[in-house]
Formats: C-alpha cells, sequence, structure tokens
C-alpha cells in the first residue's frame, strides 16, 4: 500500500512497481477518472464530489475496491493506491483483505514537503488540480488520511521513504523497502 499526500508520487511509483513485480497496481483516483470519462452511473455520482477535492463515500469506495480485488489478476497481488484515504476504510479494507484470505505485507508513506506537493499539484493541470481544489485536497489529506500512517506504523507495516527526489532513486528504494515480501 502507498500512502502520501495528493502529488506525493503515489501513482507514478505504483504504475512503477506494478511493472517492476508484474502485479497490478489499484489506483482507486485512476478507476474514478475512468468512471467519470466513460460517463457511466458511477462516473455520474462521483464526478462532483471529486471536482471539488473532497471524499467519495464510503460505502462506494468498498463496491469499487471490493470488485477490483475479486478480479484473477490480483492473486499474487498488488499494489494499493489512494485506498484507503479515512481510518473507517482502513478497517473495511482489513474486512475486504480476509474476505479474500489476503493480508497487506507493506505500507510505505512517500514524504514531500508542503510547498512542493502544491508546486507539483499545479504543474500537473488536471481538473481538480484548481488551487483552492489543490488546498481542499491537502487539507482532507492532513485531517482523515495522514492518522492512518500512526495505525499502520503501529502494525509495525509502514516504511517511511523521501519523496522529495528523483523518481527512479525513489522506485530503488521502494523495491529495496518490499524486499523480503
Ligand atoms: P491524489 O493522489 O492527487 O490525491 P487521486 O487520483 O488518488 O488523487 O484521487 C482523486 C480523487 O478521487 C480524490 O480527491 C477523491 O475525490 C477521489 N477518491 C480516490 N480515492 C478515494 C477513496 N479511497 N475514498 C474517497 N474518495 C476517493
Amino acid at each position: 500500500m502507498l500512502l502520501g499526500a495528493p502529488g506525493s508520487g503515489k501513482g507514478t511509483q505504483a504504475e512503477r512497481l506494478s511493472a517492476a513485480l508484474g502485479v497490478p497496481a489499484i489506483s482507486t483516483g485512476e478507476m474514478l477518472r475512468r468512471e467519470v470519462s466513460r460517463g457511466s452511473e458511477v462516473g455520474g455520482r462521483v464526478s462532483a464530489v471529486m471536482a471539488s477535492g473532497r471524499l467519495v463515500d464510503d460505502a462506494l469506495m468498498t463496491e469499487v475496491v471490493r470488485a477490483r480485488l475479486r478480479e484473477s489478476d490480483t492473486h499474487r497481488g498488488f499494489v494499493l493506491d489512494g485506498y484507503p484515504r479515512t481510518p473507517e476504510q482502513a478497517e473495511t479494507l482489513d474486512q475486504l483483505l480476509a474476505e479474500c484470505r489476503r493480508e497487506l505485507t507493506a505500507v510505505v508513506l512517500l514524504e514531500v514537503p508542503e510547498q512542493v506537493l502544491v508546486k507539483r499539484a499545479l504543474a500537473r493541470r488536471r481538473q481538480d488540480d484548481r488551487d483552492d481544489v489543490v488546498r481542499r485536497r491537502l487539507e482532507v489529506y492532513r485531517e482523515k488520511t495522514e492518522p492512518l500512517t500512526e495505525l499502520y506504523a503501529r502494525r509495525g507495516l509502514l516504511t517511511r521513504i523521501d519523496g522529495d527526489r528523483p523518481m527512479d532513486v525513489i522506485t530503488r528504494d521502494l523495491l529495496t523497502a518490499l524486499k523480503g515480501n
């Protein structure tokens, strides 16, 4: 599982880990954006919330992640990116993993200073990367998601990685941190 603020590089590193390890990246933000661009029913329900920088509701996220974990390509493992984002989602994830007899093996936090996060987001120009929305997403992260760091640290699963370095160096450190899993 990758943890980190919006703009910390989770999506990029999830893709790289996926390629290096031969397991799928489960990126919930990416999955939701795909639903929005397809104009699906789920997409219709989440587009306004996403554009505002708030979180999609837990019940819908549970169904999205449950369905994804049931797909056969996850059997040899997966990289989770963007889920869980709240303590409630973390609890649900434990249940979802128990349902499919899986276990978390590692949680990595990508640490990036706030001013770098803002700069990166504003350079990215996604629809939810407007200045006020970026700030909202950072606030939501600090309030709801950051507490998860402590939770996984207490479980002995957490590794912290400096995310303010060249992408290749970060990927190398991630792969080192995952060795033994
Ligand atoms: P970032 O990594 O920049 O925060 P993501 O691509 O992970 O962005 O997510 C974009 C948006 O999708 C979030 O701001 C939120 O509205 C929605 N989203 C993604 N994952 C979740 C989740 N686990 N719970 C609730 N909303 C989510």
